[in-house]
């Protein structure tokens, strides 16, 4: 069963029961409302016979007397009203004539000591044998040295006609009420989900076709469903581009390898002919160096593919003035006759991965020279800014133009393909440091300038 079904089942049963227990509520309030109200009019026209007999009467009582002392019983303003008194034998003795042939029931003596009147509900047969519901107050009344009971009553046929008309119109209005209710609610619930019919339209559109590049689109409110919709489309935005970036990545890599490896076959086929000493110590060389670039594509793919696993940091305690001392020495003996200085150089410790974080401070270095001209010069400089620890690698070389700047840490993103091939570059170097600085939580940024220089900084949480 669908939601929309569900809620609007749910929806229908609330509405209903709420309209039915209202109901029944307001219908005996007002049965009980307008049975007081006929008990009152009982009990003032009983004080008024009361009142009026209250008299000395003569043993034996002259019934006609006491008949021509009642007060009359006003047919427009008590319509149904009657009154009739019994002796103490059980006799009716006197009786309104609008009982005409008819009795009430004598037996409605007030009951107990000091009970002075009492109410009784009963049904009487009419005249024309209908069953009447008549409220009768019973009280008790001394005429000479007789008790006499004295029973004014009332038809409760007008109050039961209109109950019975005000209960039909409440069962009408209550089914047109829940008709409206459920078809408002219907609608409105069908409204409400219409983004999640749009969501799982699309998502099935996805799976059958596994074409990402369907969205949503979801202009509505960002409701709980609006946010699921928004937050739909941007999931399928993101799988949509990981998965580009994986496919450009592959045909990347691939490309990559298929470089060294055409040189190789090249080469290797030259090595099979009659090649004179010089030819072949050049093709093996080249052969050497290829195999040597393959090794490092692939030995920066594997470091890649872990970074990509999410493997945990290791927490070891990494003394980054260490790293720096290290990673100049190290220049020292790749740089040429560049110069390599150190900056600013702070006692910095952070939490990582000591060979990690001394890959990305070579891979940085190995970059400052391979693009800074012979006689140029490279700083590195460690200092803290704030919370943070800055390690900066600084050169004199070509710089980055400002449009391959946003590129530069991709994979395979190279400025200049020609001159990164031709000192070593893989085009992961970048990409490599930035995804070991973010497995430690921190940022790398860069500011360069063409034909100036660049400075890249590798910022880390103390
Ligand atoms: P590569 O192996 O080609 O150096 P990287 O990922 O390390 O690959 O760098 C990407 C690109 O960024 C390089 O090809 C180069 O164009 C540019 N680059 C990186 N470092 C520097 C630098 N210090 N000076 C100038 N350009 C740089």
């Amino acid at each position: 069963m669908s939601i929309r079904v569900r809620l609007t089942l749910w929806f229908t049963l609330i509405i209903g029961l709420i309209l039915v227990v209202s109901g029944m509520f307001f219908y005996s309030a007002l049965r009980l409302w307008l049975e007081a109200e006929v008990e009152s009019d009982l009990r003032v026209y009983s004080t008024l016979v009361n009142s009026a007999l209250d008299k000395d009467f003569q043993d034996p009582i002259d019934y006609s007397l006491v008949r021509s002392s009642l007060p009359a019983l006003d047919e427009i303003a008590s319509p149904g009203m009657y009154l009739q008194l019994v002796d103490g034998d059980g006799n009716v003795v006197v009786k309104s004539d609008s009982l005409g042939t008819q009795e009430l029931p004598t037996d409605t003596w007030p009951a107990g000591q000091g009970q002075e009147t009492t109410t009784v509900v009963t049904t009487i047969a009419s005249d024309d044998g209908d069953d009447v519901r008549t409220m009768i107050l019973a009280s008790t009344l001394n005429l000479g040295s007789e008790t006499h009971l004295l029973q004014v009553a009332q038809s409760l046929a007008p109050l039961d006609t209109a109950l019975a008309r005000a209960g039909l119109a409440l069962v009408v209005s209550i089914l047109v009420i829940l008709t409206l209710a459920v078809l408002s609610g219907a609608f409105l619930i069908r409204r409400a989900l219409a983004p999640v019919r749009r969501i799982t339209g699309t998502a099935r559109g996805i799976e059958a076709s596994a074409d990402l590049s369907q969205r949503v689109g979801y202009r509505g409110p960002q409701d709980e469903i609006g946010q699921l919709a928004t937050t739909f489309d941007h999931m399928i935005e993101r799988l949509d581009s990981a998965l580009k970036s994986q496919r450009n990545f592959v045909a990347d890599a691939s490309h990559e390898l298929r470089g060294p490896l055409t040189v190789m076959q090249g080469n290797l086929d030259l090595l099979k002919r009659n090649l004179s000493e010089e030819d072949r110590q050049e093709s093996t060389k080249v052969i050497e160096t290829e195999t040597a670039r393959m090794s490092k594509i692939v030995k920066d793919l594997l470091v890649l593919a872990e970074l990509d696993s999410g493997q945990a940091e290791p927490n070891e305690t990494v003394s980054l003035k260490d790293l720096l001392v290290d990673s100049q020495e190290r220049a020292k003996q790749l740089a040429g006759n560049r110069d390599i200085t150190i900056g600013r150089e702070e006692d910095l410790w952070v939490k990582g991965d000591a060979h990690r974080l001394e890959q990305v401070l070579n891979n940085l270095v190995d970059n400052a020279i391979r693009y800074t001209p012979e006689g140029g010069s490279i700083t590195l400089s460690l200092y803290r800014q704030g919370e943070w620890a800055c390690l900066e690698v600084s050169d004199t070389g070509i710089g980055i133009a400002p449009d391959h700047l946003p590129h530069i840490f991709d994979r395979f993103y190279r400025a200049d393909k020609a001159r990164s091939r031709a000192k070593g570059g893989t085009g992961l170097g970048l990409a490599i440091v930035k995804g070991i600085v973010e497995q430690h939580g921190g940022k790398v940024t860069v500011a360069s300038q063409a034909d100036k220089g660049s400075k890249f900084t590798i910022w880390l949480r103390l």
